[in-house]
């Protein structure tokens, strides 16, 4: 008998590859667990990422030039997508003829918040804001939504939260931890996340790359209050996490990934500390070699992806340094004299890029030592590693306050007030205490062994769409359209 074609849902995804890589993990479970069919849609060529894209029906939409503004305006994200709204509907009107399907929701990252009234308003479909951090996050922006709305309306000043400030029962962060847009409200980047905020309310909801295990009281708050019982400052927050591709991808291939889970097969269980700071995470000079030093004087085995160092000075300036052209390709001519051939065979040092949930998975890797980006903070979870919290950017050291206070996963590296430097020693003695028993290290495995087993479950409950609490019924509804939920193995 002829099926009619399955309800259409399309994924808009901010550049970031940390962005993209859980989207693209969302629309593959809403294909095989949720009986949707779904289309991502790039705002770069999609052939750039096709790895992560594999199996995934992708589009682009074509880079409109932002030339034109005005020398004092600095263009961002939000430009580009108000931009590209006539080529985005074009779009959205091409798939849905071509699917044969009404459109049922359209799912953006957070940063293509201005194609929301795309959705609702122009489409009458739900639109729903991809959050690729965590509820802690939105729980942070509402209590700033509340505390200003209207301020900027009313022409008056927009106002701080206390320092530090309890936003759950398991949760206090101190300003110096928030994301630096919420540090200070005298700045541009808090209006611009105001604004953001009251842009959200038009949201069907939020779909949040976190499971309750990460979240504790601030995700049951949110999770557990039906809809109509929200206040109206943001919509309800759907957890969704966590997105991690099992198995990992195809762009973890190649020989240099092989040479690293090789590498890994030849290693003592559990005795390896990974050491990678994300898509973006750089470190100075002087930081690269107090990291060298520090996993050299730790004495134990390590795997650590090294990229160029931040040629930048404290104050901002070029350093001399960036003169040897010689070095200026090469991240293993930065590491100190010697480090190479004093750690080899327990240290292997990789440039640039590993397979990191494959890395995470692999029995030998024993502790992750991150920047606490939220997707390699949920693929530790899912792998059961614990952490040492390096934070450097974006919302990071609240992950690494959520991370290590409430989750109790991570141990957090102290800067040195003095220069912000991580020293040595700090270092050494952080690997010695998660990777030996006697200290802090069984017990941190443990916690870490339960947060995979929740993390799995509640993976598991997305599965069931039955369930109450399962993905959220209501979110589904909508993305099904009204009445057709249904079972789908
Ligand atoms: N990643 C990887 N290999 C690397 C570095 C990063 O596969 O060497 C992946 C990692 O698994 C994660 C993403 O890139 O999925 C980085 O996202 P995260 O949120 O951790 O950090 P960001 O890059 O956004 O700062």
């Amino acid at each position: 008998a002829a099926t009619s074609p399955r309800p259409h849902v399309v994924l808009l995804t901010s550049p970031g590859i940390g962005h993209l890589i859980p989207l693209a993990e969302l629309a593959r479970r809403l294909v095989a667990h949720h009986g949707l069919a779904a289309t991502v849609v790039t705002f770069t060529d999609p052939g750039a990422h096709s790895g992560i894209l594999s199996s995934l029906r992708a589009a682009d939409v074509a880079v409109v030039s932002l030339d034109d503004l005005p020398a004092e305006i600095k263009p961002d994200f939000s430009d580009q997508i108000r931009r590209s709204i006539p080529h985005l509907r074009a779009l959205l009107h091409s798939i849905t003829v071509s699917s044969g399907a009404p459109l049922a929701a359209l799912i953006m990252d957070f940063f293509c918040y201005k194609a929301l009234p795309l959705a609702a308003a122009e489409l009458g479909v739900p639109g729903y804001i991809f959050c690729p951090t965590n509820v802690a996050f939105l729980a942070l922006l509402r209590c700033h939504m509340a505390l200003n709305d209207g301020s900027a309306a009313a022409g008056g000043e927009y106002r701080d939260l206390p320092d530090p400030l309890q936003l759950s029962d398991h949760l206090s962060l101190r300003r110096a931890d928030m994301p630096a847009w919420f540090q200070d409200c005298t700045k541009p980047d808090f209006e611009l996340l105001i604004d953001m905020g009251h842009h959200y309310r038009a949201a069907a909801g939020f779909l949040v790359n976190s499971f309750n295990e990460m979240e504790n009281a601030s995700a049951e708050e949110e999770e557990i209050k039906p809809a109509a019982e929200q206040d109206d400052v943001l919509p309800p927050a759907y957890m969704v996490g966590p997105l991690v591709r099992i198995g990992g991808s195809d762009e973890d291939g190649g020989a240099a990934a092989a040479a690293c889970l090789e590498w890994l097969d030849h290693q003592p269980e559990c005795s390896v500390v990974y050491v990678s700071f994300g898509s973006g995470g750089l470190l100075s000079v002087e930081q690269m070699a107090e990291l060298a030093a520090g996993l050299e004087g730790s004495g134990h085995r390590f795997l650590w992806v090294v990229r160029m160092p931040s040629l930048q000075g404290p104050d901002g300036m070029e350093m001399e340094s960036n003169n040897g052209h010689d070095k200026q390709d090469d991240p293993f001519s930065w590491l100190p004299d010697g480090f190479m051939a004093r750690t080899s065979g327990r240290g292997l040092v990789v440039a640039a890029w590993a397979p990191q949930v494959r890395v995470l998975s692999h029995p030998a890797t024993a502790a992750f030592v991150s920047h606490c980006g939220w997707n390699s903070a949920q693929e530790s979870m899912a792998a059961g590693v614990p952490m040492i919290a390096w934070p450097m950017y974006a919302e990071q050291r609240m992950n690494a306050v959520i991370l290590s206070d409430t989750v109790g996963v991570a141990l957090r590296l102290r800067e040195r007030p003095v220069d912000g430097l991580v020293p040595r020693e700090e270092i050494a003695a952080a690997v010695r205490e998660l990777m030996e028993e006697e200290k802090k290290g069984r017990a941190m495995r443990g916690r870490a062994r339960d947060v995979q087993e929740a993390a799995a479950e509640a993976g598991a409950t997305r599965r069931r769409v039955e369930g109450h609490g399962a993905w959220q019924a209501e979110a589904l509804d909508n993305l099904h359209g009204v009445g057709a939920r249904g079972v789908v193995a």
